[in-house]
């Protein structure tokens, strides 16, 4: 009967309900453990010129590895990182590691490619995260210019003082600065006349299946616009040949995306970044 299709659906529900917040009960009391015992991996994803093929820069990417288990995704732990705080420790942890591969490149002579960071939103309200992120930097010798700082355009529309505070002071300290995920919020265009961005990364939303005209042309006013401004412009989500080819017809030059190489650990692009 349909009395019973009710009950039978909200248990259903509620079985779902809890195993997820057991689930998100193991993570919580073994996350500050699998950072002390280096369960948090960085992975990298390259950025490439697409004229040419080349590596140009990588994106720093969070995966967790518990031993035995399967591969943990950002999607499933940043959130909860994000309600508990514990977001601040990881992006300081995946910054840490990020300037001790950049020593190691510098001390062994290698090419030195620029490496993006994401920082939460969460993590950039603190007071003195600037100071601790030049303090790492000193630390292991690397120049600031060297990083990129991700600051997803959604941050800017929660506390759009704070952040545009902060904004302002990581440019002032030398970093390199970008938007990243540009398009999904509500206000895109307003705030790039307010924050000095270095970069502005698209969106991957934009870079469907089958691109619709009406988005064509929205992304190549983005581009032009972009251009005239002097941001550079890093298209995300890269997947197809269709893609690509739209790229360089609206003379977009930098994409990252499976097309290209996936986010993997330093190792794997190793060749092909020093060849
Ligand atoms: P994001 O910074 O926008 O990173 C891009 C995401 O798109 C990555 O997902 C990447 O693996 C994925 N991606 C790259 N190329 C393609 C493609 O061609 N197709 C598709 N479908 N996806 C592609 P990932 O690694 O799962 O990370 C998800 C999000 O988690 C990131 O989005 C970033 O916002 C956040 N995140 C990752 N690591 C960190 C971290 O250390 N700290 C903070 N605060 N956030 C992080
Ligand atoms: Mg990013
Ligand atoms: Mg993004
Ligand atoms: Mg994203």
């Amino acid at each position: 009967s349909i009395k019973d299709y009710h009950k039978s659906s909200s248990s259903f529900f509620n079985r779902e309900m809890q195993q997820r917040r057991d689930r998100e009960k193991y993570i919580a009391s073994r996350m500050k453990k699998a950072l002390e015992s280096g369960e948090f991996l960085v992975y990298y994803q390259p950025r490439v010129d697409i004229r040419t093929g080349e590596y140009i820069s990588l994106e720093a990417l969070a995966r967790w590895q518990p031993p035995g288990e399967a591969l943990i995704m950002p999607g499933e732990f940043i959130p909860l990182f994000e309600q508990n705080g514990f977001i601040s420790e990881l992006d300081m942890y995946v910054f840490e590691q990020v300037c001790r591969e950049i020593q190691g490149w510098m001390r062994s002579g290698r090419k030195v490619y620029p490496v993006a960071v994401n920082l939460s939103r969460i993590h950039i309200r603190e007071k003195h995260f600037l100071e601790h992120l030049e303090s790492v930097c000193r630390k292991y010798g690397v120049p600031v210019d060297y990083i990129e700082l991700e600051l997803t355009e959604s941050a800017f529309l929660d506390d759009p003082e704070v952040i545009m505070e902060s904004a302002v002071k990581i440019k002032e300290k030398g970093f390199v600065l970008s938007m990243d995920d540009f398009g999904t919020g509500f206000s895109s265009l307003s705030m790039l006349k307010d924050i000095p961005v270095d970069i502005i990364k698209l969106d991957q939303s934009f870079f469907q299946k089958k691109m619709t005209e009406r988005e064509k042309i929205i992304i190549s006013y983005v581009i032009q616009m972009t251009r005239e401004l002097q941001i550079e412009v890093v298209s995300e989500g890269i997947e197809t040949e269709e893609h690509e080819q739209f790229l360089k017809e609206i003379g977009c030059d930098i994409a990252q995306g499976y097309l290209y190489a996936r986010p993997a650990p330093l190792a794997v692009h190793e060749a092909k970044l020093w060849k």
